[in-house]
């Protein structure tokens, strides 16, 4: 085992707890083939990852510095440079399945889920360590006061758990705020059984204005029709993944007529 010394990234939180980054990395499934693991750093998580023959592992990390240090310490590792988020994974995949890890750069955390999304049949599982509220609001179920705009996306394709908290003094420097482990596995959802274009639109709508009944937060889709059915009354944080898609099938009749 490597012990590595965190070097300070103005803004990056370095685990320093090898048994934390042991655990995060057991909670990868055992049954994959391809793991990608973002912004590994000073290769805390990467160390326990290199060595498994049985899978195809490779890395993004951004900084110039990291990359350097990275290269030194694991000269084996498949390392591409640059920005997740610009990152062209057909480029790098092809067509094939590969699952992410990463103690997550916080800052982009919501955007390297969207970025899962978009690609979620070529990606069967997440496991990531971000913000503990982040993590929260991702697994939250409806009903509760935390469900949004990415519990509703992400649910609709993915099981989601929320594994563990991690407290901050673990971490050099240690972040003002907790953080937690998720994993994210891709469920049997091809497609949702409606127009997934005003699934999308109908659930930023709604949300943009979560305090509003239905009524009042859909009149930007809604052209002045009239909603009598009794899920108007709601607020979006009572619907399930569900009762959206309901939703959204009722927008598409009312619009289409
Ligand atoms: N895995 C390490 C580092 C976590 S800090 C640990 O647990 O200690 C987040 C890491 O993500 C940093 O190394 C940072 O340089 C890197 N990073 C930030 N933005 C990135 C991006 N857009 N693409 C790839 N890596 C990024």
């Amino acid at each position: 085992m490597i012990q590595v010394k965190p070097k300070k990234y103005f803004g990056q939180h370095f685990l320093t707890d090898l048994q934390i980054a042991h655990n995060i990395v057991e909670s990868l499934p055992s049954d994959i083939s391809s793991v990608l693991e973002i912004g590994p750093g000073t290769g805390v998580l990467t160390q326990f990852l290199i060595n498994n023959k049985d899978i195809n592992f490779s890395a993004i990390e951004i900084d110039t510095e990291a990359i350097a240090f990275l290269h030194e310490k694991f000269p084996n590792l498949h390392l591409i440079e640059g920005d997740f988020l610009k990152m062209d994974l057909q480029k790098e995949f092809g067509k094939q399945q590969f699952s992410i890890i990463g103690n997550f750069p916080y800052n982009i955390s919501s955007q390297i889920f969207f970025k899962v999304l978009e690609n979620r049949d070529q990606i069967p599982y997440v496991v990531g360590m971000i913000q503990k509220e982040v993590a929260e609001r991702i697994a939250a179920k409806h009903g509760n006061k935390t469900y949004g705009i990415t519990s509703v996306l992400l649910q609709s394709f993915y099981t989601i758990e929320y594994l563990f908290t991690v407290n901050e003094h673990v971490f050099d420097p240690p972040p003002k705020v907790k953080s937690a482990v998720i994993r994210l596995s891709r469920n049997n959802v091809q497609k949702l059984n409606c127009n997934e274009t005003l699934f999308v639109r109908t659930v930023k709508t709604a949300f943009n204005q979560r305090r509003k009944t239905l009524r009042n937060s859909l009149k930007p889709l809604l052209n002045g029709l009239p909603t009598p059915e009794p899920i108007f009354n709601l607020r979006p944080e009572q619907l399930s993944v569900s009762d959206f898609i309901f939703l959204t099938n009722l927008l598409e009749e009312k619009l289409g007529k």
